[in-house]
């Protein structure tokens, strides 16, 4: 993801390096390549043009200041602006009202259906509130059975109604049906089709008519380039939207309509969707999202999702776990929640790109993981509780009775002193969590 642009970028400001003073010439070959980077990466030209025209603005006639040489004044601007043409400002969904109606709507495969069911867990585990999908599908009946699977497995229910063809009575028969009257928030989860045309709209228009909806959010799949904003213009005159959800940015795309959709629509990125997993879905922060683009990482939504494994694993917080000696249940504890949150490489995916480990986004291997979970359930309760009783020879049976080799059983002691060197670490200098994000926020900004 953002690999085009963030090469062509770094390789553009060579052609600045060196310079004391930055005047129209010395930037014009840098903007240059600058904006080829952009329109390359499917920025639509009018949001590049304004790009390249503010940061020619606001870049000549500097003079810089000691240590800073002008490529990283260049980035800096360039990051300030991507970061305003992103919207600056982080958009908070509209979920006071009880209860709170939430449209989706897109074309046909963009992840409507998916980030439907993300969204309803995502609200149900941050704001505690009971969530009811409704399947306004009436065109697929595949994505209704799709709606029914996905809401099971994360225990939400799934209002649907066989046979019908009409979606407004769908939401309506929902609304008023007495066994969701103590609900706070319903999700609906409308038709979308191959492209636009006047029926879906017309569908969809009409649930508006009737219902009070309090957000609707246009889901937009972020590797579809200039066709996502060209057709997210023609919901937000046809139907209007109060957000964008951008999905897919997991995969390996240029990632513009990501940088016009705000600019081209005026209208706030609110979520992104990173994975097909129930937990791949992210607020939208322009700032974090101008980092990762430049390469420069994302590291305090790094650390946010460590902070979410930390809580969540085996209801220990990170001050239980401090307060006591680190063995290898708080260790396995560990691995499972890193497992069990998804792909080690979407961790690594927001360290910036000259970080030590990015490097290893290709190669990381989770297996790693599954192996030291079979090496663990070899070992005894008392060894797990104090791993220093484990001597040569009972590596030697604990490598036999599992089936792994005795370097297997050696690596995964050295990674479990390794991790408890560093919880014994953070405890030494005392700090709680809201610390060490604080302490890696000073540092990156
Ligand atoms: P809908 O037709 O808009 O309802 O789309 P679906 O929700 O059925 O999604 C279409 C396909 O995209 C499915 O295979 C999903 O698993 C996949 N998908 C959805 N969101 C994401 C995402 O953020 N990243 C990736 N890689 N795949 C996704």
């Amino acid at each position: 993801m953002f690999n085009t642009i963030q090469n062509k970028i770094e390789q553009s400001l060579k052609f600045i390096k060196g310079n004391h003073k930055i005047t129209e010439i010395n930037i014009a070959k840098t903007l240059k390549e600058i904006k080829k980077a952009l329109i390359e990466s499917d920025v639509s030209y009018k949001t590049c043009q304004h790009i390249i025209d503010s940061v020619k603005q606001k870049a000549i006639g500097l003079n810089l200041i000691d240590n800073i040489t002008p490529d990283q004044f260049i980035v800096k601007i360039i990051k300030d602006e991507l970061k305003l043409i992103m919207g600056n400002k982080m958009s908070n969904i509209s979920i006071n009202n009880t209860p709170t109606i939430i449209l989706l709507l897109g074309l046909q495969g963009v992840g409507k259906t998916t980030f439907a069911a993300k969204l309803a867990l995502w609200i149900k585990d941050n704001y505690n509130k009971k969530v009811t999908l409704i399947a306004a599908d009436i065109h697929r009946p595949a994505a209704i059975k799709q709606l029914q699977i996905l809401g099971e497995k994360i225990n939400i229910p799934v209002y649907y109604e066989d046979n019908s063809n009409n979606a407004t009575n769908i939401v309506l028969n929902c609304l008023n049906n007495p066994k969701y009257k103590n609900d706070d928030i319903f999700i609906i989860d409308t038709a979308g089709r191959l492209g636009i045309d006047i029926k879906m709209t017309n569908e969809i228009n009409d649930i508006k008519k009737h219902v009070k909806i309090d957000e609707t959010l246009m889901i937009v799949d972020s590797m579809s380039g200039q066709n996502a904003i060209n057709n997210a213009k023609i919901f937000n005159d046809a139907i209007g939207f109060t957000g964008i959800v951008m999905t897919k940015l997991d995969g390996d795309n240029k990632g513009g309509a990501t940088i016009s959709i705000v600019h081209t629509t005026n209208k706030p990125i609110k979520f992104i969707s990173t994975g097909e997993k129930m937990s791949n879905i992210d607020i939208f922060y322009p700032d974090r999202m101008a980092s990762r683009i430049l390469g420069m990482g994302d590291v305090i939504s790094l650390v946010e999702k460590a902070q979410k494994i930390f809580k969540k694993t085996q209801n220990k917080s990170l001050k239980d776990v401090l307060k006591n000696d680190f063995n290898m249940n708080d260790f396995m504890g560990y691995i499972k929640k890193i497992k069990s949150i998804g792909n080690i490489k979407e961790l690594i995916g927001f360290l910036p790109k000259n970080h030590h480990l990015s490097s290893l986004n290709q190669d990381i291997n989770t297996d790693i993981f599954n192996s030291f979970e079979i090496i663990y359930n070899s070992m005894t309760e008392k060894e797990r509780i104090n791993p220093l009783r484990i001597n040569k020879f009972r590596i030697n049976k604990i490598s036999q009775g599992c089936g792994k080799t005795i370097l297997e059983v050696n690596n995964m002691l050295e990674y479990f002193q390794r991790s408890k060197k560093i919880i014994n670490n953070l405890k030494k200098n005392k700090y709680n969590t809201s610390q060490i994000l604080n302490k890696i926020k000073k540092n990156m900004f």
